[in-house]
């Protein structure tokens, strides 16, 4: 079984990120930029799997500008076998990430697709569901347990009132969710080994794709400042002011 896993670029989760001064977007300039946090999940999971012996191949995909080529070498140190960059310096929407990702999916014939349930910096939680859509496979988003039986994989999924478990027949499409592992510390001989793993580049245009943007963003801007709360001695006191002040009640 091939197994395809997305990695995507974007803000490192430790950075506090800015607006940009004329709110046309988030200002990413000197900032440090890492792997999406649930797509490290998803490299993992795909490791675990070939550690197991149920899948043979680990494909790592990022799609975007030249510098994912550093994610890619990540997750190559993590475990996958080798990686494709489909290299562009388009701003890519969910959408065109899963057209680009299903065609992939089409040339590489893989059975598995593990993507993150979102990525950190548009927090679309979009593009895993828009791929199975596309390829007209199961899915199994938000998942907390993967285990693969014959033709069948079992996912466990993290919903509203608990945990659902879904079984998929394969080609099938998986989203990460946090407690699905705890991805593993890279070694600094992996690091070097990684290095020697191929990468492959590709284009929107090989792929046949057109990755333009189907949506606009008309303005970004910070959160309203919250105001420090206070401390109340009675409830006596929080009804007065929640009625005189607050005037919510
Ligand atoms: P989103 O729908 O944007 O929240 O992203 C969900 C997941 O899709 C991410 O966790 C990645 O696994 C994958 N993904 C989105 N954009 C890209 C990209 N440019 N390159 C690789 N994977 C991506």
């Amino acid at each position: 079984m091939k197994i395809l896993v997305a990695v995507k670029r974007v803000v490192d989760y430790n950075v506090k990120v800015r607006v940009k001064s004329d709110g046309s977007d988030v200002d990413i300039a000197n900032v440090k930029m890492s792997m999406n946090p649930f797509d490290e999940i998803a490299v993992e999971e795909a490791v675990r799997l070939k550690e197991a012996g149920k899948a043979t191949e680990i494909v790592a995909v990022s799609l975007g500008v030249k510098q994912c080529e550093e994610t890619l070498r990540t997750a190559l140190a993590m475990g996958a076998d080798r990686a494709i960059h489909v290299e562009t310096d388009a701003v890519l929407q969910p959408l065109a990430v899963a057209k680009l990702l299903k065609a992939l999916v089409d040339k590489e014939q893989a059975q598995l697709i593990i993507l993150g349930k979102q990525a950190i910096d548009d927090d679309a939680n979009q593009t895993g569901q828009m791929l199975a859509a596309l390829m007209n496979a199961p899915q199994g988003t938000f998942a907390s347990k993967v285990e693969i039986a014959g033709e069948k994989v079992s996912v466990t999924r993290e919903i509203d009132g608990g945990l659902e478990t879904v079984s998929l027949s394969l080609p099938a499409v998986i989203t990460t969710d946090l407690r699905l592992n705890e991805p593993r510390y890279v070694k600094l001989p992996n690091i070097m080994a990684a290095k020697k793993k191929p990468l492959d580049k590709i284009s929107p245009a090989d792929l046949g794709v057109d990755p333009a943007p189907r949506l606009k963003v008309l303005k970004v801007s910070e959160p309203i400042t919250r105001s420090a709360g206070i401390k109340v001695s009675s409830v006596a006191e929080l009804v007065a002011k929640l009625k005189n002040e607050a005037k919510v009640i």
